[in-house]
């Protein structure tokens, strides 16, 4: 059976959606010139006054917010509430650095909780739920983040936070978890780790869901979670920016539904700004519709990823965003050509002989880039030797093709690849530049 969050909503009429997003925008866009000395300014200097914006037709006359915007800002220089009114910071770390600070006010932490209840509503979860949160907990948006969401539908949470593997497979054993939030690299490497305890996650164990994030992922791994798990594996979108962890696909898998009520989304030609068509990939930006204490207009997100704005299966309106290509800023340029570690992941996990867990080496031999993908045996077993060479020229062949570049691969013991809680860390740079 369908089941919804907020039916009314989540199945209104594109029309109709169209025109709250448009009344929406037109209020946000004074909201922020009136209470952000920074929007004010970013405004003037565009030669743009609120009253210039009319409907969600007029969005592109509105200049873009990047990340540097908010690091220039540091701490809050862009928020639009005092001080008092904010009821909780995040900070995601910057490479380079301060971090990012994001604030919310106790409407902005409902509305949160809200997009995430309607999706998990949406893959049947609910009070009979028990629902781990294997996200890291603190400044870091995922824990927190889906923790609200459970509360609100009533499920029964389990905030696990990250770390600690063994008692993380104990406790959803005995506590007859049914679904898990984490990083789909976090689950691989949590399925084997249960193995190695001779727990069976697929036979074992209550867990039928899995709400997987924090990093762009494959179909191909969510087959191979899915076959091996016995669960169903979803899709969640969402960046510290905008809140954190924010859309999930429904039972369709076709998608993230992002809920066009609270958020605008623009796919755009990365070179021309331009709007691309349904299907297209380009760059996403964010514009925020009734966020208080950080709204964002047009903000570029750093991820490329594609739209489709039809109506789903589950009778949903709201735009779905499909599976993201990468993040820009994941990207490494390898001999002048754009390389995503998600390009590698999906080629491995076509080959059963390997595990998900790899390792991309960068490197300049004289003056050119080298690229090595280390890559770990399922079983090494020396008596396999022949074995070894073809599956390695399958896995270069099988590279290229997709690459447009050779890349080395060198086979490494199991278990050898450092496993992260967090995002994974898939690229080592050696480069000079
Ligand atoms: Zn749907």
């Amino acid at each position: 059976m369908m089941s919804y969050w907020k039916p009314e909503i989540e199945t209104m009429d594109p029309k109709d959606l169209r025109q709250m997003q448009s009344e929406k925008l037109v209020k946000l866009v004074k909201y922020v010139y009136d209470r952000s000395p920074f929007y004010k300014k970013r405004f003037d200097e565009f030669g743009i006054k609120p009253e210039d914006i009319k409907s969600i037709d007029d969005i592109g006359k509105l200049p873009f917010t990047v990340k540097q915007d908010l690091r220039d800002t540091y701490p809050n220089g862009m928020f639009c509430v005092k001080n008092t009114d904010v009821v909780r910071y995040h900070a995601s770390s910057g490479t380079t650095g301060k971090p990012t600070v994001v604030g919310y006010t106790q409407n902005d932490l409902d509305a949160w909780a809200e997009s995430l209840a309607r999706g998990m509503t949406a893959i049947g979860l609910g009070q009979d739920d028990i629902i781990q949160v294997s996200y890291g907990y603190g400044l870091f948006t995922g824990g927190l983040g889906v923790h609200y969401g459970s509360e609100k539908i009533g499920a029964t949470t389990l905030p696990a936070g990250s770390g600690n593997t063994e008692r993380q497979i104990t406790l959803m054993k005995d506590l007859d978890v049914t679904a898990i939030c984490c990083t789909p690299s976090y689950f691989s490497y949590l399925i084997e780790a249960a193995d190695h305890m001779g727990c069976s996650i697929k036979d074992e164990t209550k867990l039928k869901i899995g709400i997987f994030g924090a990093e762009p992922w494959s179909e191909s791994l969510r087959k191979r979670i899915e076959e091996r798990s016995g669960i169903k594996a979803y899709d969640v979108f969402g960046t510290s920016e905008l809140s954190g962890p924010l859309f999930i696909e429904c039972e369709a898998q076709e998608g993230m539904h992002v809920w066009g009520d609270m958020f605008l989304f623009e796919i755009l030609d990365a070179e021309t700004n331009e709007p691309v068509p349904d299907g297209v990939v380009g760059e996403l930006v964010v514009t925020t519709l009734i966020k208080e204490a950080l709204p964002l207009i047009r903000y570029r997100v750093g991820d490329l990823a594609s739209l489709d704005t039809s109506v789903c299966k589950c009778g949903r309106t709201h735009p779905r965003l499909m599976r993201l290509k990468g993040r820009s800023d994941d990207m490494v340029i390898v001999r002048g050509i754009n390389v995503f570690p998600g390009q590698v992941e999906y080629v491995l996990v076509k080959f059963p002989e390997v595990s998900p867990h790899f390792m991309i080496v960068l490197d300049r031999d004289g003056e050119l880039d080298s690229m090595t993908v280390q890559v770990e045996l399922v079983d090494m077993a020396s008596d396999k030797l022949d074995d070894y060479h073809k599956l390695k020229a399958r896995l270069e062949h099988e590279l290229k093709s997709i690459l447009n570049l050779h890349a080395e691969v060198e086979f490494v013991a199991p278990g050898t690849i450092p496993r992260s809680e967090g995002k994974a860390k898939r690229v080592t740079d050696k480069r000079q530049f």
